[in-house]
């Protein structure tokens, strides 16, 4: 290929020793065959990138830490994969309180790192999941009804938009940006290169549990889950997975940053019901509970595709969609199920306006996904996921776009709600040209 600028970094073409590793995702569904990827090593190897791809006219992708979990989003037949994973500096100033990330780093190495130190990061259910993506589209998990969002800590960006020209976004420049840039969503603006968090003190030790009850228990569980989580305390992070009949079970885990004794307190509306088969509630060292809560995830061994379809529930979920529920868990198999957790504090005291992350006022998040080896399954795997969300609409508001679904249909609004028209502004002033898009990304508004 002929073009002006040359591509620089860790350059891996199809055919070359080293593609088949790189085309490795979380989930072997999203594997593509790109025609090369850019391991970045700095930022003026992400500009040249885009450049040369504008050039010569291929799709680019920006990935980070690989989990995207739909197909096309940071991997595309015949594109450019610009991958900024080995860029993984992490810079802790613990005099201002903030941190910055360079975006390779995985979400795991970032909270440990800091934790070390005796601050706190937040973090989901996976050490692997990559900071570039899970702060973009929002980032949730068991700490954000204590400190927020992984975005509400977003305090400035670096990113390198479709001109190959490098910006930065913070309150006072490109405030526009910034705001987009906390839950609009991966792939829409620019490849982000770095980011500037605000960071907390972390307490010496924080409370984690586990409940296991048996599968056919789920039901009554879910209903005392579902009374309780949204209103306990705001410094307890409580997630919910619902296995499928055949193997499952049901787990409740999580973290309070309190006493032990105050979280068997907390936590006896639910461990009352049923009989638990499994009950560990420790005291730990605050970087313990953190490996607690994330153990190893590797990306390169995982054999199991997904698809999954998310939403958020403004009430308990009824009967009803229960029992939609119950036909899924007893037709799907392996890594497949329901996962659950708490809204309120933190997250829903940030208005729904004030970020790109639109769904504040719910009282949980809920995902499912069904999931398959042989590719022959694949169809039947993600018609089942998608069937049950049509029974379970009347249910839920809108989706998370981390974990996005393809057949939802004029998907905008669903990911963004009332937020969407202002992103499309924003996507028209750093992208006009709708130079990163992909299956869901953001239209530019019309001039
Ligand atoms: C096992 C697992 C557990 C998860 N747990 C949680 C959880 O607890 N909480 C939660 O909020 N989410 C969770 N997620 C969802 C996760 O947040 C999204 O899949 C996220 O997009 C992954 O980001 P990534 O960088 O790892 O993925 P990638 O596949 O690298 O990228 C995902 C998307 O972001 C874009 N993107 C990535 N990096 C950049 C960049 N530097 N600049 C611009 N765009 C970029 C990509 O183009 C793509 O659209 C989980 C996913 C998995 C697979």
């Amino acid at each position: 290929m002929k073009s002006k600028t040359r591509l620089t970094g860790r350059v891996i073409f199809k055919g070359d020793s080293g593609y088949e590793s790189a085309r490795k995702n979380w989930d072997p569904h999203t594997d593509k065959y790109p025609k090369v990827f850019v391991f970045a090593q700095r930022t003026q190897d992400v500009a040249n990138a885009i450049k040369w791809a504008r050039e010569n006219n291929v799709p680019i992708r920006p990935r980070s830490g690989r989990h995207s979990l739909e197909v096309n989003l940071s991997q595309v037949n015949s594109g450019i994969v610009i991958d900024v994973s080995n860029m993984k500096k992490i810079k802790l100033n613990k005099k201002q309180g903030t941190v910055i990330v360079q975006t390779g780093n995985r979400v795991g190495r970032i909270a440990k790192t800091l934790a070390k130190q005796g601050f706190i990061a937040p973090f989901g259910d996976s050490p692997s999941v990559g900071i570039g993506g899970i702060t973009l589209g929002g980032g949730i998990g068991p700490l954000q009804r204590s400190i927020g969002l992984i975005s509400d800590n977003l305090l400035e960006v670096e990113m390198v938009n479709a001109k190959g020209k490098v910006i930065r976004a913070n309150k006072k420049c490109n405030a526009d940006l910034l705001w987009a840039s906390r839950g609009g969503g991966g792939g829409n603006f620019g490849v982000y290169t770095k980011y500037k968090f605000k960071v907390h003190r972390a307490p010496a030790e924080a409370t984690v549990y586990r409940i296991t009850w048996p599968w056919n228990q789920f039901e009554k569980v879910l209903k005392a889950w579902q009374k309780w989580a949204p209103f306990v305390n705001d410094k307890l992070g409580s997630e919910l997975s619902i296995g499928p009949k055949k193997g499952g079970n049901v787990t409740m885990e999580g973290l309070f940053l309190g006493s032990k004794s105050e979280a068997i307190r907390l936590l006896k509306p639910v461990t009352c019901v049923g009989t638990p088969t499994n009950k560990l509630i420790r005291l730990l060292p605050y970087t313990e509970a953190v490996n607690f809560l994330l153990p190893p995830d590797p990306v390169l061994t995982q054999r199991t595709s997904n698809q999954f379809s998310s939403g958020f529930a403004r009430k308990p979920f009824p009967n009803k969609a229960i029992k939609s529920m119950r036909k899924f868990l007893e037709n799907v198999e392996g890594g497949a199920g329901f996962f659950f957790l708490n809204w309120g504090g933190a997250v829903s005291r940030v208005l729904p306006r004030s970020t790109a992350f639109y769904w504040r006022k719910a009282k949980f998040y809920v995902e499912w996904n069904s999931s398959w080896i042989n590719q022959a399954e694949a169809a039947k795997n993600i018609a089942i996921v998608r069937n049950t969300r049509r029974k379970l609409d009347p249910f839920i508001v809108g989706s998370y776009i981390n974990v996005p679904d393809q057949g939802i249909k004029n998907s905008g609004p669903v990911y963004y709600g009332a937020n969407y028209p202002r992103l499309r502004r924003i996507k028209a002033k750093y992208d006009p040209g709708n130079v990163f898009q992909n299956p869901q990304s953001i239209t530019p508004a019309r001039k």
